[in-house]
């Protein structure tokens, strides 16, 4: 589903991406690990064209990102993206915000889309939100939300940047009993996470970066429980 080689990626004289070479398999859940500021929000940024690519080569579905032809809307609709904090419209309603990328993007019915909105909402525990505004819900609540508001593009695979690390511990819970839920139906789901129980849990694969370059990558018990890079074996070490 994703094929990455070589992916350098840098800001100024910055180089933030220094060579990632990555598969993600269909209904592959990867994991990605690592220290902060080691490029993981970068990689899910290039994956979803949020970044230019500064050299390499990136197929997601068939689709080389850097092919001149290729339709961002298209791919980006095919790739849903969960960040860390949830930017949903405040002043739409929540079904108004997971209604709005179908019926702008897709140019799907209205009526259509309601109903697909509210099954999502549905699925992520909210159904009885979807009349109320962002602003009285929990984050966990909003999280579930831009899960929802990413699924109903029905994308072909899903990015989560840290979607649980804004959120107070009690509410943690929900966000992740939605993705383990997506995950068990199947989805290709790349989550960079800070939570290990889930990494060791849900991933077919984890992946640890370090310094913009992946330095170590295998089954969740190859990684936690028998690292080989020191580097690896250090920050398990800072956040086990
Ligand atoms: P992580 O998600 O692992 O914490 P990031 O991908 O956010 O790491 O950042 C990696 C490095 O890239 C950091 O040094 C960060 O300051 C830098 N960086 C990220 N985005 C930009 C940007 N838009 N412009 C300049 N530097 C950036
Ligand atoms: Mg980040």
């Amino acid at each position: 589903m994703i094929q990455v080689r070589d992916l350098h990626k840098s800001f100024g004289d910055l180089e933030v991406l220094k060579g990632i070479d990555a598969d993600v398999k269909e209904k592959e859940v990867v994991c990605v690990i690592g220290p902060s500021g080691s490029g993981k929000s970068t990689f899910l940024r290039c994956l979803n064209m949020l970044e230019e690519i500064t050299s390499g080569e990136v197929v997601i579905d068939g689709e080389k990102l850097t092919d001149p032809k290729v339709n961002i809307n298209k791919l980006r609709s095919r790739v849903g993206m969960v960040f860390q904090h949830f930017n949903l419209f405040p002043h739409m309603t929540v079904l108004e915000n997971v209604m709005l990328g179908p019926l702008k993007v897709k140019e799907m019915k209205k009526a259509e889309t309601e109903e697909l909105a509210l099954a999502l909402l549905e699925k992520v525990g909210l159904s009885d939100k979807a009349h109320v505004y962002p602003g009285s819900l929990s984050g966990g609540q909003k999280q579930r939300v831009a899960i929802a508001r990413a699924l109903a593009m029905n994308p072909k695979v899903m990015l989560f940047d840290e979607p649980t690390s804004a959120l107070d511990p009690e509410l943690v819970g929900g966000v992740l009993e939605a993705m383990k839920d997506l995950a068990k139906e199947g989805m290709t789901m790349v989550v960079v996470t800070h939570e290990m129980g889930f990494a060791r849990e849900m991933g077919d694969r984890v992946i640890f970066m370090d310094q913009g370059k992946i330095m170590e990558e295998g089954k969740p018990e190859e990684i936690f429980d028998n690292p080989q890079n020191p580097r690896t074996q250090d920050f398990l070490r800072m956040v086990l």
